[in-house]
């Protein structure tokens, strides 16, 4: 999902991102015209033109985000009858409508559906083709590379916002202003939230927060291919503690020594 993060920085609303689902619901009946692409489908309603930059865009991240994540076989996937449809509401109301109707917070500015493969959000400008469409297309991209299984909530959110313009650069300093008050969730709490359905803002931005300088102090200390490959332990079954020590045996053997490293990393005292 997207989250519309209610923290400001320098004056800027921040977008961050919510949700992956898996739902059993359709899209809600708008008149959809679509534009397809390589490897999306974009349907929109109010404008041609905003349609076809998000579908340009998109094809743009697909590129550089299976690239990042060192997804190599990108080229004969999500083609043809296995394109992503990325739906974009014509109002914020008329995108809230249908996330009420699945049960879901309404605190998203978006989702990705794993299941369905689709990215659903509404006509918003820059926030939806800098942060929102990056944000949903590495949730699918990740889920297509690692797979549907094991995979905590805030890695997949972590490397979702990993992923948006601009996220990173006031993330780590949010923080430390943020633990000067308040204590970090714990990892425990972290492993278990359903972020979803979890009402109380504060918590969710900590929440958003926590996960991607987790994500990044991972990426940024250890690379991304063993990120990638702690990932796939995790799909395959392996508790968090097993994979951790079995990616970095010499560096985090726990996630009490990961909660540790990382708030070291952020210099927090
Ligand atoms: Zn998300």
């Amino acid at each position: 999902m997207n989250k519309a993060h209610s923290f400001r920085l320098k004056g800027t609303l921040l977008l961050g991102v919510l949700l992956i689902v898996c739902a059993a619901f359709e899209a809600f009946a708008e008149n959809w015209e679509e534009i397809k692409g390589d490897h999306f489908i974009v349907y929109y309603t109010r404008s041609r033109t905003f349609g076809k930059e998000a579908l340009r865009k998109a094809e743009e991240y697909y590129d550089k985000i299976a690239n990042d994540l060192g997804y190599a076989r990108r080229d004969k996937f999500w083609n043809w009858d296995d394109r992503v449809k990325i739906y974009i509401y014509p109002s914020e109301k008329a995108y809230l409508d249908y996330v009420k109707s699945m049960g879901y917070a309404e605190w998203s500015v978006g989702f990705a559906d794993y299941c369905k493969k689709e990215i659903v959000s509404y006509h918003h400008g820059k926030g939806f083709l800098d942060a929102i469409l990056p944000h949903e297309l590495t949730h699918l991209l990740f889920r297509d590379y690692v797979g549907t299984k094991n995979i905590p909530m805030w890695i997949d959110e972590g490397v979702a916002q990993w992923q948006e313009k601009g996220r990173l650069k006031e993330v780590n300093k949010e923080l430390r202003r943020e633990f000067k008050n308040h204590s970090p969730i714990p990892m425990e709490r972290m492993m278990s939230l359903n972020i979803a359905v979890i009402t109380n803002e504060f918590i969710v931005d900590l929440y958003y927060l926590q996960a991607v300088s987790m994500v990044d102090f991972m990426i940024t200390r250890y690379g991304s291919e063993k990120f990638v490959y702690f990932c796939r332990q995790l799909r395959d079954g392996k508790r968090i503690d097993n994979a951790l020590k079995f990616t970095y045996p010499t560096m985090i053997r726990t996630t009490e020594d990961l909660e540790r490293e990382w708030l070291e990393y952020l210099q927090v005292d």
